[in-house]
Formats: C-alpha cells, structure tokens, sequence
C-alpha cells in the first residue's frame, strides 16, 4: 500500500474533539468543547427558516453573498471602527478555522516562519503544518500569561513572516492589553511580518478588560488579516459562518485560497445570518452579561472547591491548576475526571508547546443549570 502524506505525522487529532468523545462515551457533563448548550436568538432561527423558504439553495458569491458582507462590513465599521469595503476587504468562510488557514495559506510560503504564543488553540499548530511553514513559540507563562517583550523580539529576528494572535485568548482567557498590542504592532511594522488574528471571542469580554482589534492600530490595518466567526457571538457554532477581513491586496490572495478550499459558506444562512449581524448594541450588552454571570457562576464552585485558575478576562474558558492532585499527567487527570467524578475538561498540554501538565481547560459557555449540575459534581473533589 503507498503511504499517507507526512504532514500527518506531525500532528495528532484535535484532543479538544477526542475530549468530547470520552464525555459522550462515560455520560460526563461536557466542558471539554467549547460550544453552548443554549439556543441562539429566535429572530435568527425564524431567518434560517424563512431563507429555506426563499430559494437560497445555490451557491452564493464564492467570497460571500452580497448581502451578508454588506451587513458584516457595517456592523465591523462599528465594532473596529475602521471603513470596510464588503467587495475587497471581506472572504466569508466555513468557520474561522477555514478563515485562519486561508489566512495562513496566503501569507506564507512553505519554509516562512510562524510567530505562535503558546498555549494556543491547536489548530493554529496544524495549520502552519499543513501550510508547509515552521511555528516559532513564544511562551504566555502561567499563571498571569505574560509574555517576555526580548523573547518576542527574538522571535521576530528570526525572520518571521507572520504572527498569530488569539485575541481574546482561547484557552488562556487573556485579553491583550493596549501596551501589549501595541508592542507587537511596533514589532510587525519594524520587521515587515503579517498578523493573523483569531478574534472569534470579540464579544466576550469581561469589566474592566476591553477587547481592542489589532488592526486598528496605527499601521496595522494593511498588515493584518482579521480572522472571525458568528460561532460564539449568536451562538451558531453549527452554522460555520467565519471570515477574513483584510487589506484589498490581501484579500485578492484569499480569495483565491477559499474559493479552491471549500468555494464558499453554506447560501441560505449566510442570508439568515444578515438579521444577527444587524442586532443592535444592546445584544451585545446582553451577551456580555450573559457571560459574565456564567463566569462567575462557574468560578464559585471552584473557589468552593479550593482549586487554584487565572480569573479569565474574556473568552469562556478557565485554566485550572491541579498540582494538588499529584496527578501523573494531566490527559490522565482528565480522563479520570469524566469518568470518576462525571465532568469533561481539556488536559491542558494539548495547548502547550512547552512541557506544561499542571493545567486544566474547563469551558463555562453553558447554561446556568448545566453549571450548576457541573459544579456540584467538582465539589466531591474538595478535599477535607
Ligand atoms: N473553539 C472551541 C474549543 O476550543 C471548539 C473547538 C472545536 O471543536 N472546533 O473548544
């Protein structure tokens, strides 16, 4: 038999997806895979329903349907504050993780350099693989997720072509400071590189922190390739509706990647999705709220608990520390978890390219009820 390509060798299977196939298989409370148990709003629903009826059923413009770029173009202008044209600045995508390897399959060349903070949502992992280009980590040290100016620069030196940027951060909760944006920003600009951001918790940001998009940053708008979904903003994770917004010149490129991936989203909800893109501010108000009183319904039960996290900024994940459990490995820890005491978390190495195992992802996008029945499964671990 010929052999599968070798890019396969290094990479292994999302553990996030293997995560959610242990919970299914021991009947866990799911916290693994970041994705809500809730409904997103009826308007929207009632959209999809009626753009079936409306004869959406053939492809749309390959880079988006005209109507739903129009509509993302205006409710971005609002959000980065910056003037988008929906015909050069916009490639509607199968999701952000279609837009993240359209973006990177742009900018790179088989060889090029990657910038990746680390911990890191793994697709980024694979997706410089895959793209043939070499991931250059910088570590965001535990517990405050910091990261070392000089050792950024470092990075950059090596001639780095690229910088992904998960803003806020999935699975750290960090919301990158202005100080800190505008570092990386200075360092793009003075050594001619590409950021490629996945900025798909845009919305889900808590007080005081306030999510900043690197592209409107002085200089970095013809530099950056913003990556994002409806996903976790309206709750449609299922719908895999994402994009890339980006320069005129860039986009050119990206339309050609997406067109021969995937040629485009699905029709009938990108026309649906036009309604929730044209939600008022107070949505998003509410979405806020929303998350924040999940956060800390969720974060009670671990100070009940006495387990030590880094208190996210933003996203809906929550690191946690189990050193006290003198656990082998955490991938074990894990396991044991969903199986012994019925709630499914990520073994925080599978984010690390550092030999990090002390951590623990939990995921609270869920409904109170669902927190509340996990919660009280992890108080059996309190100890004393
Ligand atoms: N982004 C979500 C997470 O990190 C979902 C991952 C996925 O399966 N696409 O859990």
């Amino acid at each position: 038999m010929p052999s599968i390509s070798q890019r396969l060798d290094n990479f292994t299977e999302s553990v996030i997806r293997e995560m959610t196939r242990v919970s299914d298989g021991c009947g866990a409370i799911n916290l693994s895979q970041g994705f809500p148990d809730f409904d997103p709003p009826a308007e929207l629903v009632k959209a999809a329903k009626t753009a079936l009826d409306a004869g959406f059923h053939q492809y749309a413009v390959t880079w988006g349907s005209p109507r739903f770029r129009k509509a993302l173009a205006e409710k971005q202008r609002r959000w980065m504050g910056i003037d988008l044209d929906p015909d050069a600045n916009i490639v509607v995508t199968c999701g952000s993780t279609e837009a993240m390897m359209t973006a990177m399959m742009t900018v790179c060349n088989p060889g090029d350099k990657v910038i990746v903070f680390s911990p890191f949502y793994e697709n980024y992992g694979a997706d410089t693989i895959l793209t043939g280009a070499v991931p250059i980590y910088v570590p965001l040290t535990p517990p405050d997720f910091n990261f070392d100016p000089a050792e950024l620069r470092r990075a950059f030196e090596q001639g780095a072509k690229a910088l992904v940027l998960c803003n806020p951060s999935n699975p750290t909760g960090k919301v990158f400071t202005r100080e800190e944006l505008t570092l990386i920003s200075e360092l793009a600009i003075e050594f001619d590189a590409f950021v490629i951001t996945d900025e798909v918790y845009e919305h889900i940001v808590y007080e005081p922190n306030e999510h900043i998009y690197i592209a409107s940053l002085p200089g970095m708008f013809e530099r950056t390739l913003s990556c994002s979904s409806l996903s976790k903003t309206y709750a449609i994770t299922g719908w895999r509706l994402g994009y890339v917004i980006a320069s005129e010149k860039v986009i050119g490129g990206a339309k050609k990647v997406h067109d021969f991936l995937t040629v485009g989203a699905a029709a009938p909800l990108q026309e649906a999705a036009v309604t929730a893109l044209g939600f008022p501010d107070e949505y998003y108000e509410k979405l806020q709220r929303q998350y924040t009183e999940l956060r800390d319904v969720f974060l009670h039960y671990l100070d009940q608990v006495g387990l030590p996290y880094t208190r996210p900024q933003g996203a809906y994940y929550v690191l946690v520390d189990i050193s006290d459990f003198n656990a082998e490995d955490d991938t074990r820890f894990c396991r044991w978890l969903a199986q012994e005491i019925g709630v499914a978390a990520v073994p925080g190495s599978s984010f690390f390219h550092e030999p990090v195992n002390h951590l623990i992802r939990f995921h609270f996008a869920k409904r109170k009820e669902t927190l509340h029945a996990a919660g009280e499964r992890l108080l059996r671990l309190k100890r004393g």
